[in-house]
Parts: structure tokens; sequence; C-alpha cells
């Protein structure tokens, strides 16, 4: 249960006063839709109006608050509604006009009544030597100066969302922010010279100066931190209770494995080898697994976790392997399927589509334990499957797949050891934010044979010369994939450029050698492209980004993407792994449109200069800085809303150092202390992991 103290937190915008459906509509665009949302909205600005000069002395341009005396109104006649509505007013030393255009209703005249001193702040202009400012942005009785901001926040906006009405609400969800218990450690919070974290909050809202809006400032470090340890105590608890449950010894004989081993066409890698070993060491012993497999594309990972699955049939268990996707899914089967076949095993494949009488037949083999491995999607979670005795669950890609799924899958099992994949090569720093303190085996090299990619940038005027080249290319036998533009966030107008793309590209080599590979795609269809491509039907493939991940058609050497200067370079690099698979050399071709923003340039000049994953996952951490958050998304880690890992991911390993020694001291969360840090993980809402506290 929520603690009481952040009621107010967590209730709607709309308990806020002044605050109804439409200004709710308009803050959940902005900001979000509760209280907490907007204290976590931190300002982007600041507006100072503590400059008063006199009117003769108020300067262009400056942003000022004057106090006047008010004048002669003079709205714009019946007939010419357009003109400005002036006010006239004066002080001492001389006058000046309030411009207001398009007025409607009586507001102007309320605020302005004839003969009353105001203060009123905003912009001066000098026009045709008048002093004036249009639209001041306050307009105050005397008695309300105080009420005047001084210093004014600047916050991110929408349309139809005034600076004016979100300071005013925000100045009451300040308000609400109650005093907590404080959750850090007294000495650490002391050295830092953090403020409590009440008065963080209260002074991120009244910045004082530009300095106070940078990232680095005490209370903004303080509050990253709060969300880093809350992130990192989340972690522990659920990788603790998750280690507290009951593991099992599992060891086999290594028959098959060896068997395997002798049918596979390559050698494997020392890497693989090692992987391997760290895996199979792991699951012979009697805590549970959890460890992180994490490899380039193409690096050879199905393969290590093949053998790990092994080893739990020869213990006479069984494993699965569960990837996020149909086509991912169906891909490890293709890869899997003929050595489990020259193993004498049978091998059950659980997706969405699997329906009717196949499908019961895998469910009685897993139930009966006559069928050893597993390999779909989220349908195996389903309810009604079953396995005899589940050793080792095999999750790929697991960032698309939430902690809870990761738990459910393994409570079908005895002790269940989980492995998860990743082919995303995450900065160490964030690896910490994603996984907390995970066991991690790291495949380095690319497999023997493979070919560097020659990567080049084009500008989309040579788009023509690209055309020509891939029909060069096919013409000596290439397979090309062709991704097209992620021409916006929707996937229609995305489709449509691909279509499009697809129409041209089939006139241009025949319709028969082309194809269409896209999103919306039913899953049956999807794979049915896929398999021509990947079988020699078709020889061309456009297609959106669903071939980002995981998709493996080693004869494939060219890689053509559109529109390269939008896709983040995590997605750059992914899409670029679809080639150099196999041992032929490999061309990827980067068109970008128009002349690319810095960033953007950047991101294509790393693309050219290297392949290594980790060298650009740590590039794109950096580039991405400024707290932007597009791209953490798309790789499914964690979203901070204070932290920036660019800014403050030094904080993370203190976050984490601090989250164990707090957990070994008090591990049910039971201290003052450990009291104080349930609000935080609520606060956070990371208050899942409370309830692995009494499950532990
Ligand atoms: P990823 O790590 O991207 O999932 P895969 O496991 O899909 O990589 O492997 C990519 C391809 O490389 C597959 O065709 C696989 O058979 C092949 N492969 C795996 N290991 C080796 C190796 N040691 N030598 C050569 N080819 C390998
Ligand atoms: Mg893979």
């Amino acid at each position: 249960m929520r603690p009481q103290v952040l009621f107010p937190l967590f209730a709607p915008t709309t308990s806020l006063s002044g605050v109804g459906p439409r200004n709710a509509a308009l803050l959940e665009k902005a900001a979000g839709g509760r209280v907490v949302d907007l204290l976590w909205h931190l300002p982007i600005g600041l507006i100072d109006r503590r400059f008063s000069p006199k009117i003769a002395d108020a300067p262009d341009g400056a942003m000022a608050t004057l106090v006047v005396t008010v004048g002669k109104h003079r709205p714009p006649p019946r007939n010419r509604p357009r003109l400005p509505y002036k006010v006239t007013c004066t002080d001492e030393t001389g006058s000046m006009d309030l411009v207001f255009f398009n007025v409607k209703g009586d507001y102007v005249a309320k605020a302005l009544p004839e003969g009353e001193e105001r203060a009123v702040s905003g912009k001066i202009e000098h026009f045709n030597d008048r002093v004036q400012m249009t639209h001041p942005d306050h307009i105050v009785p005397l008695e309300d100066i105080d009420k005047l901001p001084r210093l004014e926040p600047v916050y991110g906006l929408t349309a139809g969302l005034t600076l004016k009405t979100l300071g005013r609400i925000m100045a009451e969800a300040i308000a609400l922010t109650p005093p907590v218990d404080e959750w850090l450690d007294p000495a650490g919070r002391e050295r830092m010279q953090w403020p409590a974290w009440r008065d963080a909050v209260v002074s991120l809202h009244a910045p004082a100066s530009h300095d106070d809006l940078q990232p680095t400032v005490p209370p903004r470090m303080r509050l990253a931190y709060d969300e880093l340890l809350a992130s990192q105590i989340a972690l522990l608890l659920v990788r603790e209770a998750y280690r507290s449950l009951p593991g099992v010894a599992t060891m086999g004989d290594g028959g098959l494995r060896a068997k395997c081993i002798a049918a596979l066409p390559y050698h494997l890698t020392a890497s693989q080898a090692d992987a391997v070993a760290e895996i199979t060491g792991d699951m012979a012993k009697d805590s549970r697994m959890l460890r992180l497999l994490q490899g380039d594309v193409g690096s050879g990972k199905t393969v290590v976790a093949f053998l790990a699955m092994l080893a739990a049939v020869e213990a006479g268990r069984q494993a699965v392997l569960m990837a996020p996707t149909e086509i991912l899914a169906r891909q490890h089967m293709a890869t899997i399927a003929p050595l489990v076949e020259k193993l004498g095993l049978r091998l059950a494949v659980l997706t969405g589509r699997d329906k009717g009488k196949a499908r019961q037949s895998m469910l009685d083999g897993l139930a009966s334990g006559e069928i050893p491995i597993a390999v779909g999607t989220h349908a195996l979670f389903q309810d009604d499957v079953a396995f005899r005795d589940l050793a080792l669950a095999v999750i790929d890609e697991q960032h698309r797949f939430g902690v809870h799924e990761r738990l459910m899958l393994t409570s079908k099992g005895r002790g269940t050891d989980v492995l998860v994949m990743t082919a995303t090569p995450i900065p160490r720093t964030l690896q910490l934010a994603a996984f907390g303190d995970m066991d991690v085996s790291r495949l380095i090299e690319k497999p023997a044979g493979r070919k560097p990619v020659d990567t080049r940038t084009i500008p989309s005027s040579r788009l023509d010369d690209v055309v020509a080249a891939v029909g060069r290319a096919l013409e000596k036998g290439a397979k090309v994939y062709w991704v097209c533009p992620l021409v916006d966030e929707s996937e229609l107008v995305d489709l449509a450029a691909a279509t499009d793309r697809h129409a041209q590209l089939s006139e241009r080599f025949g319709a028969m050698r082309v194809g269409l590979v896209h999103g919306r795609m039913k899953g049956a269809d999807k794979d049915a492209m896929m398999a021509a491509f990947a079988g020699g039907a078709v020889d061309l493939l456009v297609a959106t980004t669903v071939i980002e991940v995981g998709v493996d058609v080693p004869a494939a050497t060219v890689m053509v993407i559109e529109h390269a200067e939008r896709f983040g370079l995590a997605q750059l690099h992914q899409l670029r792994g679809r080639v150099g698979r196999g041992d032929k050399p490999s061309t990827c071709l980067l068109i970008y449109y128009g002349s690319p923003g810095e960033t953007a340039r950047a991101r294509l000049s790393i693309m050219r200069e290297t392949e290594d994953g980790f060298r650009i996952a740590e590039e794109d951490l950096r580039l991405r800085g400024g707290g932007e958050v597009l791209g953490t998304r798309q790789s499914g880690l964690p979203d901070f809303r204070l932290a920036d890992l660019s800014v403050h991911g030094d904080l993370l390993a203190q976050a984490r150092d601090d989250a164990r020694l707090l957990l070994e001291r008090d591990p049910k969360l039971e201290s003052p202390r450990g009291r104080a840090v349930r609000v935080l993980l609520y606060l956070f809402e990371r208050d899942v992991a409370i309830r692995y506290l009494r499950s532990g």
C-alpha cells in the first residue's frame, strides 16, 4: 500500500484547484497526469523580472517589472478589430503603452482600471519612440506585488498551456510536497552537501540563476541519486528474492553437448566456449542462476544458449528459449531445429499462432517431458503451458520483457535458472541501471571468417547511383536489404513510404525478385517473406525496421538504409548487423536527406568509423546527452525521470553500493531508514519490488 504521506502527490492533477478536464489534458501532455509528474517536470529556463526601471529608463528588449498608473484605454475602432488595444500608463518619468491584440471580453478593462496603480511585467519594446509592452506576462495590483514572480521558472509547455497557468499550478503542486523522513544515509548526504528531499524539490522549482538549472547542482544531483537508489534497491530486492528461491543443481554428462559441437559446421570462438562454461557452471550450482549473455549482433549467442539448454536435457530436465517476436522465435528455431534433429531430440514451438491439435500435442509433450526443448514467444507463459521439469529459461532480448514476465516463466519450473541474452551492447553504466548486478558473460569476437562491413554515407541526391549499384550487386547474385525511412511515429506513414519504395524498386528490378516486409503484416506472411529472402526467390527485400533485431540471412551482403539521419546509433548498428554475417564482403549504404544536424552527422561518422558495438553504445550515450530520452525507450533501458545517465552516470555505482549495504543491514526494510526507503520506492514507482520483501 502506498504510504499516506504520498497520497497528495499521486492524486490526479485535477485534485489541484483550477485544474479542470481541459487543463488536466494539457498538463498530461506537457508533464503527466499526476501531481508527482508536475514535480518531476523541472524548469528548463528562467525569466528574471527583478529589473525595475522607471519608464524613461526602460531599455528596449529588457525584461522588466514597472509600477505604473493606468491611464486612458484606447480599444480598436469597431470596424477595425485587428488594430491593437492600447492602454496608456504613466509614472513620474514618462508614459508608455500596454498593447494587446485580439482582445476578447473585458479582461483588459478589468485588469487595468483607469486611475489605479499596477505592477506590470514583461518585455520592454521601443516602438516609434514610445516605450511599450505587448501582452504583459503579469499585471497585478500593488498589494499583490509579492505574488508577482521575480524569478520565474520556465517550463516545457504544450500548445494551449501558458507559462502563467502552469506556473500557478506548479506553485500549488510544490506547496503540496510533504516533508519526508530521510532515506539517504546521513553521512553520505552530508558529504555530498545535498539538501533534504523536499528542499531539493522546492529549490529546483525556484531557480535563482541560470546556474541553478544545471543538472549538476546539488538538489538535482540529490533527486537523480534518489531515483537511481530506488531503482538499484528495487533491482536488488527482485534479484535477492529470486536468488533465495530454492535452486536445483543441473549437471549433465556432456554427451549431447559434445555431439552438438561435433555437428557444428564451425568451431566455437574462445568467448563462446567461455560463456558456455560459465553458464553451465552456474547451472551446476544449487542456487539460481541469473546471468546475462551479452554479445553484439552476429556474435553467435544462439548456439551458446543451445549448448546450455542441452546441459539441462542431459540432466533429464527441460529448457525453453523465449524471443520477443514471432520472427525471432522462428529464427532461433531455424538455427536449433537441425541440431535438435541430429541429436534425436524433439522440439516444441509455441507462438501465438500455433493452435489446435498441433499445439495440444506440443503441450502434452512438454507436460510429460517427452519434448525437452521449447522455443517460442510470450505464448510460452500461457496458463495451459506446463513443463515436467523446467531447468533453464533463456530469454532473448530481455529488455522487452518485464521483470514480472521473467518471474512468471521461472515459476513454471523447479529452481529454474535464467539466462538473459541481449544483442544491445549496453555500456557498463547503463548495464548497471538496467539489470543491476547480474552476472555477465560477453561474446567479444565475431565468429571467424566474418568480413568487415564497408560503410558509406551518401546524400539522397545520389539515390539513382545507389539504385544502380544495387542493380549491379543483384546481377552478381547479392542479396540486398533496403530499409525504409522511419518517416514519423506512425506506422501507417512509415508503411506508405516503404510501399512506395517497394513499388519503384519492383518496377526497376522485377516484381518477382523484390519483396516487402513490415510490422503490419500477419506473422505467417512475414515468415513466408523472410523465408523467400533467405531461400532465394527474393533478392531485394524492402523493409521497415521490423528486421532490426536478430534476423539472420547470412547470404545478405548489402544493406541500404534510407533517411539514415533519422535513426539512432543503436538502431543503425543493429540494422547494419544484418549484413556481414557470411563470408563475403558486405556493404552498408547510409542515405541521408537534407543537411543533417550536428548530432546526426556525428552518428553517421561513427558508423563509418567503427563496427565495435560497445564503442558505438558509449558514443550513443554521449551523443544523446542532455536528457534526451530518445533511443532509451527503443533500447528498453529504464526511463529515468530525473537521472540523466550521461551526466549522473557516476552516481550509479554509488547508488548500487549504498543499496547493497542498506539491504545487508536491513533486508526487510524495517529500520527507520528502511521505512523511509519504502517511501522512496513508492515515490519512484518501484514499489512492485516491495512485494518481494515478503516472499524473501
Ligand atoms: P546473435 O548473437 O546475433 O544471436 P546468432 O546466434 O544468430 O548471433 O549467430 C549468427 C550466425 O553465426 C548463425 O548463422 C550461426 O550459425 C553462426 N555462428 C555462430 N557461432 C559461430 C562460430 N563460432 N563460427 C562461425 N559461425 C558461427
Ligand atoms: Mg540472435
